[in-house]
């Protein structure tokens, strides 16, 4: 059944966060052939609104307020209402970031819909959409189909893939006026920790570090093989707790859930609640001293050796790629 989806482009400074395309391939798979239609909130955000239909949407309607330069769940939640309201959708796929998973439960509730979160495959199966989610910390899958008529979803980053981008695509782009109002919150100033390199939620490759790495200059070798592979640093909560390095790096669990193309374990033991973050990334590699490491229950290629020996050999033996 054709349907018309809105997918949410996530805004991050200034540019559209990979998990937009992934969900507007998403958007297209659930809308069976309907229109997909992109949204974007924010302040100055019509420029953005081409590389939307670029991935694929067919056209873009912005809501462009000073009120939204910053988001805010009470923000977003009324724009995307009225966008909603005006458009009279069918479906919603946003992606499940910290954006996403702040604002969905708040959409879901408001609107008296269903909603299917952290979603890693959409297929269309029987007339049905068929959602695929990971479920008690990843160690297994459910598959989910709505029974009723609007279809509503985050996407976890880097796992639906993203449509081939098509730069001679073009589509309408249309703006909507909403009066934003009685904010709970306002966005005074952002102060943002300097982070280096690249975003770790959307990192095709992560090298990440334990408590086996024993301190924070510890990390450096890790820094530098995930510079070279042109990936992301994580932690496990030990190294975190341990104040080896900050918690926004903290995968697990209780921190991010990564699924890259390869996730490189240094110095980590393998806890179920650190296994929950990252045991469905695509490749997995473990380095640890301890044969009988849980990690290696989950790893595609096993190290056992000196994370301080391997770690190095390895950044130059890639180095020479
Ligand atoms: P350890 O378990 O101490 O493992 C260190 C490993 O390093 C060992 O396997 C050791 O053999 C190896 N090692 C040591 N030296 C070297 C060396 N030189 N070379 C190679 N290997 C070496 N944890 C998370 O990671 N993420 C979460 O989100 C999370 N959430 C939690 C939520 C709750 C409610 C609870 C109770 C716990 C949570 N934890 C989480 C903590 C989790 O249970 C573990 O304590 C934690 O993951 C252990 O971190 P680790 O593997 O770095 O440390």
């Amino acid at each position: 059944m054709a349907r018309k989806v809105l997918v949410l482009g996530e805004v991050r400074d200034g540019s559209l966060r990979n998990v937009s395309f992934e969900a507007v391939a998403a958007g297209k798979a659930v809308s069976e052939g309907g229109e997909v239609v992109g949204v974007l909130i924010g302040e100055s955000v019509n420029t953005l609104a081409q590389e939307l239909i670029q991935f694929g949407a067919d056209r873009v309607v912005t809501v462009e307020n000073e009120k939204v330069a910053s988001y805010t769940s009470d923000g977003f939640s009324q724009s995307l209402l009225a966008v909603l309201e005006a458009e009279k959708a069918e479906g919603l796929i946003l992606g499940h970031t910290a954006l996403g998973k702040d604002l969905a439960p708040k959409l879901a509730a408001k609107l008296q819909a269903g909603l299917v979160s952290d979603a890693t495959a959409i297929e269309v199966a029987g007339g049905n959409v068929v959602f695929t989610r990971p479920i008690y910390s990843g160690k297994a899958f459910e598959k989910k189909i709505f029974t009723d008529s609007f279809i509503f979803a985050t996407v976890r980053p880097n796992n639906i893939g993203v449509l081939e981008k098509d730069e001679s695509r073009t589509g309408n782009v249309s703006s909507i006026s909403v009066d934003v109002k009685d904010l709970r919150t306002v966005i005074k100033e952002v102060v943002r920790k300097a982070t280096e390199g690249v975003d770790l939620s959307e990192a095709k490759v992560v090298v990440a570090g334990g408590r086996g790495v024993k301190s924070e200059d510890g990390f450096e070798p890790l820094k530098e093989l995930a510079s070279v592979l042109g990936g992301a640093v994580g932690a496990s909560r030990g190294a975190c707790d341990a104040e080896y390095c900050d918690y926004s790096l903290q995968i697990g669990q209780t921190g991010k859930v990564v699924t890259p193309d390869l996730y490189i374990a240094c110095g980590i033991s393998g806890a179920i609640q650190h296994l929950a973050g990252m045991s469905n990334s695509k490749v997995i590699v473990a380095i640890n001293k301890d044969p009988e490491a849980n990690i290696f229950k989950v790893a595609d290629y096993g190290i056992v050796g000196d994370l301080f020996e391997v770690v190095p050999m390895l950044t130059e033996e890639f180095k020479k790629l």
